[in-house]
């Protein structure tokens, strides 16, 4: 166990004192868990190996999957990647500071432990006023990857990210809720086509205003062994609560009626059935429901939230309503999909 210095900053009201200490382990060295506007992340000096490599520990995170850099500063790209096309030039100009990662070769500076062994980097500026004060005043580039254990679902509060992360690390900033609640998009612009390598807070329908052809990975889409996913990280278990996930899809009557059938099949059995839906519905369903949220952002914020309750109420099996596949909902399916271990039942 490591001693962590954990401390509450407001937002809204930086107390710039505090920010100084948790700037100060960074450019030491040091690990400092951190409020973006995505999901909580788990900082380290992206350009020292040492640092770096205390991110993966600190995780357990399998070293070939590589790390985000965060930055604080548009221009700090140049220092990280090369061969940053007009392309690139556009989504930073529209969308930075904010929630898409772009990925491009890399420059030698950046460590193998950051890039997983890749000779791209992926590098993203975030638009949250804690994790931007701290990049700033830390003085250097952050490698930054969801402050969860490995395969577990990043946190997006307080409460989660200390149970899981006190004594793991030396800083813990505790700065409220995250507001997109899923992690950035990751938009890959080495090649030809820009590809969606994951799916998040910036949709394809906002890249293809901007960039015209944007394609999504075909990898992350569905299960398939023969298709390599281009970011390494895709290819491991992810967001997964302790109970299994199941993903209920078709007609709206009929998934209800499947869910409650299951349920009662579970209960049955002697277990403990958690029910995922949209708000609407809570009242039509038995067992423990949960509601994720009025409308898609609603739910995007909520859930990961939800599949850590999940687990607090010790349920063994979950059950999900399946959401619609566009816009931000690619991203709740992409991630609702991992958490499920791509098990999908047809009502
Ligand atoms: P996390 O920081 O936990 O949100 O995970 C970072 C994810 O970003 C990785 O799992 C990869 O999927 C992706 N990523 C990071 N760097 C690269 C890269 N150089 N090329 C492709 N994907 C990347
Ligand atoms: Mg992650």
């Amino acid at each position: 166990m490591k001693k962590t210095l954990v401390c509450k900053i407001d937002k809204d009201n930086i107390d710039i004192k505090k920010i100084k200490e948790f700037a100060h382990i960074l450019r030491n060295g040091g690990t400092v868990i951190f409020p973006t506007e995505t999901v909580y992340g788990l900082g380290a000096n992206a350009l020292d190996e040492e640092a770096s490599k205390k991110i993966y520990e600190a995780k357990g995170r399998p070293s070939d999957n590589p790390l985000i850099v965060h930055i604080a500063d548009k221009e700090d790209i140049n220092k990280l990647a090369t061969n940053i096309n007009e392309r690139a030039k556009k989504v930073i100009d529209r969308f930075w500071p904010g929630p898409i990662t772009i990925v491009l070769k890399k420059k030698d500076i950046v460590p193998s432990t950051t890039s997983g062994g890749l000779d791209t980097v992926a590098v993203r500026m975030p638009s949250h006023p804690i994790a931007l004060r701290l990049i700033k005043e830390s003085g250097v580039v952050v490698a930054a990857p969801s402050a969860n254990i490995s395969g577990r679902p990043s946190p997006t509060d307080e409460e989660n990210v200390l149970e899981e992360m006190n004594g793991r690390v030396d800083g813990i900033i505790l700065g409220g809720d995250c507001n997109v609640g899923l992690e950035s998009t990751v938009l890959d612009l080495t090649g030809d086509i820009p590809m969606i390598l994951r799916p998040g807070g910036v949709t394809l329908e906002d890249l293809n205003e901007v960039l015209g052809n944007v394609i999504i990975d075909p990898a992350i889409l569905k299960k398939n062994k023969n298709i390599v996913a281009k970011a390494p990280g895709m290819k491991y278990t992810h967001y997964s609560p302790k109970a299994s996930v199941y993903i209920v899809s078709g007609e709206k009557d009929n998934v209800i009626n499947k869910i409650n059938s299951l349920v009662n099949d579970g209960k049955e059995r002697g277990q403990k059935i958690g029910v995922m839906c949209i708000n609407e519905n809570i009242s039509k369903y038995k067992g423990e429901v949960i509601g994720l949220g009025e409308d898609l952002n609603e739910v995007a914020f909520n859930l990961f939230k939800v599949l850590r309750e999940m687990d607090k109420r010790n349920v063994d099996v979950i059950y999900s309503e399946t959401f619609e596949n566009n816009g931000i909902g690619q991203a709740v399916m992409n991630r609702l999909t991992k958490a499920a271990g791509y098990k999908i039942i047809q009502a």
